[in-house]
């Protein structure tokens, strides 16, 4: 018998849910609860049956009861539930199954992502009051680098921080960049153990990830998924003394210093416009200097950190785009490209105006070294790891 599993992404005001089967790596139904905690929830879904209901005043907790009653009605069944859960700080290099320990561990990180971790756990909490008899599994953000040496993930700060604090770099965007990986070694016919990888996920988060022979050796994300490239409204890498400097010139607090670079920053605040790359692209073309601005800066932090990555790795077979931006916006992508001559990269137009379609998603011309496109796909991941959890 097929094994459906419920995977469930639960973020403040919202849960994006996919019912996968994790052998084909197809979605059967997926949706999204949002405006949770206000007086008009909505529950959206799409797949083998779409529509749309008002859920009212509903929380997490009603959300994903709403969720079960869908299920239901469309006769879908699952086997278990897996979720996606952002910090999984030291303790967890892998997925597990939800566990009082595991939940015990979980909590001990919540001080490392004080703004997800607990609606994480918010969010087991109501699946297993929706599910009781499901087993559930946790699937980190931050697992995928603990491969990371330590000359890669310490700061260069007092050990002593790293030590009694667990100060350092931890990495996100993990599943997505397993999965690409994977992907690429599969398309590209060769063991993943042989390869020296770069992906490069770029959605309204970015960060680029080193992968030798299979596991991450250095990534751009750090304690928190402020730091490196620069993203939609994040600024990635600043002068660590920008909270005094701007606490002393505008008498800024720390949270809010802390807002401007999480939420005004990266595209939207440099374009002064938007934090999405297909209207920056738009109003560049319109002769929005401004826009340009904003894309530039995108684009060459871009290269810059693939370049620096390299250092990881000692040679690279293949650099790969995800996430919405990677997967679609061709001049992004050409653009980086052209900033790496010495990496010895040269695009094929054609193959990308069409993202590689036609040739597994490598969009560099032959006998020259492998750019490719492979669109992430995190919640297979996450599914496939609880179906090999609960076998
Ligand atoms: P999230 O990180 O929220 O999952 P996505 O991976 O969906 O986000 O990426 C969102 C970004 O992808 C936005 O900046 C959006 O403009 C960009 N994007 C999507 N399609 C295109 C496109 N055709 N060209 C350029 N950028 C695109």
């Amino acid at each position: 018998m097929k094994t459906n599993i419920l995977v469930i992404n639960c973020g403040s005001s919202s849960i994006k849910f996919s019912l996968a089967e994790p052998e084909s790596g197809q979605h059967i139904l997926s949706g999204l609860a949002e405006k949770l905690d206000s007086t008009h929830a909505l529950l959206k879904w799409k797949g083998v049956a779409s529509g749309s209901k008002e859920l009212g005043k509903a929380g997490h907790k009603e959300a994903l009861l709403g969720i079960v009653d869908l299920l239901q009605q469309l006769n879908l069944s699952c086997s278990a539930v897996g979720h996606r859960v952002v910090h999984g700080g030291e303790k967890f290099s892998s997925s597990c199954l939800v566990s009082e320990d595991s939940l015990a561990g979980l909590k001990a990180n919540s001080h490392l992502a004080p703004l997800h971790n607990p609606v994480n756990l918010q969010g087991i909490a109501a699946a297993k009051l929706a599910f009781p008899d499901l087993p559930q599994a946790m699937v980190f953000d931050t697992a995928f680098h603990q491969t990371m040496p330590r000359q890669a993930f310490l700061y260069a700060l007092p050990y002593a921080l790293y030590r009694d604090e667990g100060i350092r770099r931890y990495g996100f965007h993990g599943t997505s960049h397993r999965f690409v990986c994977q992907e690429a070694a599969r398309r590209l016919e060769r063991p993943i153990e042989e390869l020296a990888l770069i992906s490069a996920h770029l959605g309204n988060g970015c960060s680029a990830t080193a992968v030798l022979g299979g596991k991450s050796v250095d990534t751009t994300m750090g304690l928190t998924p402020l730091e490196g490239l620069v993203m939609g409204t994040r600024s990635g890498d600043i002068d660590p003394s920008l909270h005094e400097f701007l606490g002393n010139t505008l008498n800024l607090s720390l949270a809010e210093v802390s807002n401007l670079l999480n939420k005004k920053s990266g595209l939207l605040g440099l374009s002064g416009k938007s934090n999405d790359m297909r209207e920056l692209l738009e109003a560049e073309a319109a002769g929005d200097e401004r826009a340009a601005i904003a894309i530039q800066v995108f684009v060459y932090r871009l290269a810059k950190s693939i370049s620096a990555l390299t250092v990881a790795l000692g040679r690279l077979d293949a650099l790969i785009f995800t996430g919405g931006i990677g997967e679609n916006s061709c001049p992004v992508r050409q653009r980086c490209l052209d900033l790496l001559p010495f990496l010895g990269f040269q695009v094929d137009a054609e193959a990308n105006l069409t993202h590689g379609q036609d040739n597994k998603g490598i969009i560099s011309l032959e006998n020259t070294p492998c750019a490719m496109v492979i669109p992430t796909d995190e919640e297979i991941v996450i599914a496939r790891d609880t179906a090999a959890l609960i076998s």
